[in-house]
């Protein structure tokens, strides 16, 4: 009883903080769950979704890593909720499999290899892409929605601003231009596009919420997962590319919008600590390597 009291009020005085350095909403309106009354999905799984090797660390780094080359990490992951599966991110397509001149977004920048196709991947579970009830992409760049295609039944979650991003007029920057073309072309007129605003509630109880963090593009977002045993999780999709540049607040020169990108960085942290959640940053291979893979889960 003690224990759920101290509990109880420590969320109350870290949800007051934060509402009063008056970035992340905790009043009764916010989207995001309530940390006590969350509902948990019953398991998260890691997928192999590609690496990649890049030629030039400083365009993640601005000023930094100049001309050293750098490899990624791609990931996607598999949530079971109930009886049902949503995918978070669709990764590089699989047309790249094995193919040794790999794939590229931006091919004077980077190459991304495949070494597992998703459907062998979802196979290992004895499932199929028909069984994915709905996919929910990070943001539109082709290493994120590569494999979109094979899930034409499902449900396609992303955010508003980021479609109508991508249906923009071309801006100065050629490789975002280049980076928006690929876009709508891996993306085509899916079935069921769900378009969304803001932070969302997916199963409407808090065990898997849809967290806007846009910078990345215009209409980036982020997943926040809640697992019994494992406690809450934040994927991050690209609001950060590695644990430096989170610590260092390090905003790459691909990005849409700077000081957006950088409040966006604020509102994982404040969510890290409202929410004592652990984060897996998408394309850090060091931290990626270290995490569990397809067919081992957390739960
Ligand atoms: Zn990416």
């Amino acid at each position: 009883m003690l224990t759920q009291a101290i509990v109880a009020l420590s969320f109350v005085l870290v949800a007051f903080s934060l509402m009063m350095e008056g970035t992340l909403d905790a009043n009764a309106d916010s989207k995001l769950p309530d940390p006590i009354k969350a509902g948990v999905a019953e398991k998260l799984f890691r997928l192999d979704c590609g690496r990649s090797l890049a030629n030039d660390e400083s365009v993640w780094t601005p000023g930094e890593n100049v001309g050293r080359s750098i490899e990624f990490s791609s990931t996607c992951w598999l949530i079971k909720h109930g009886n049902e599966w949503l995918l978070w991110d669709a990764g590089v397509p699989e047309s790249a499999h094995n193919d040794p001149r790999g794939w590229s977004t931006l091919p004077k920048l980077i190459v991304y290899h495949l070494d597992k196709t998703l459907t062998d991947q979802l196979a290992e579970i004895g499932l199929k892409p028909r069984d994915i009830a709905r996919v929910a992409i990070s943001h539109t760049h082709g290493d994120h929605i590569g494999n979109v295609g094979l899930f034409p039944d499902s449900a396609i979650m992303m955010q508003r601003a980021e479609y109508s991003w991508i249906n923009s007029p071309n801006g100065p920057n050629d490789n975002v231009n280049q980076l928006m073309a690929l876009a709508r072309e891996l993306l085509g007129t899916p079935k069921n596009l769900q378009l969304i605003d803001g932070d969302t509630d997916v199963y409407g109880e808090g065990s898997v919420t849809l967290v806007s963090t846009p910078g990345h593009t215009p209409g980036h977002q982020s997943l926040l997962v809640h697992l019994k045993n494992s406690g809450f999780i934040i994927l991050s999709g690209d609001v950060v590319h590695s644990e430096e540049n989170f610590e260092k607040d390090r905003v790459p020169s691909l990005n849409t919008n700077k000081a957006e990108s950088i409040a966006s960085m604020e509102k994982i942290r404040q969510m890290i600590a409202m929410y004592k959640a652990t984060l897996f940053i998408n394309h850090d291979k060091k931290q990626t390597d270290k995490l569990q893979l397809l067919p081992a889960f957390y739960d």
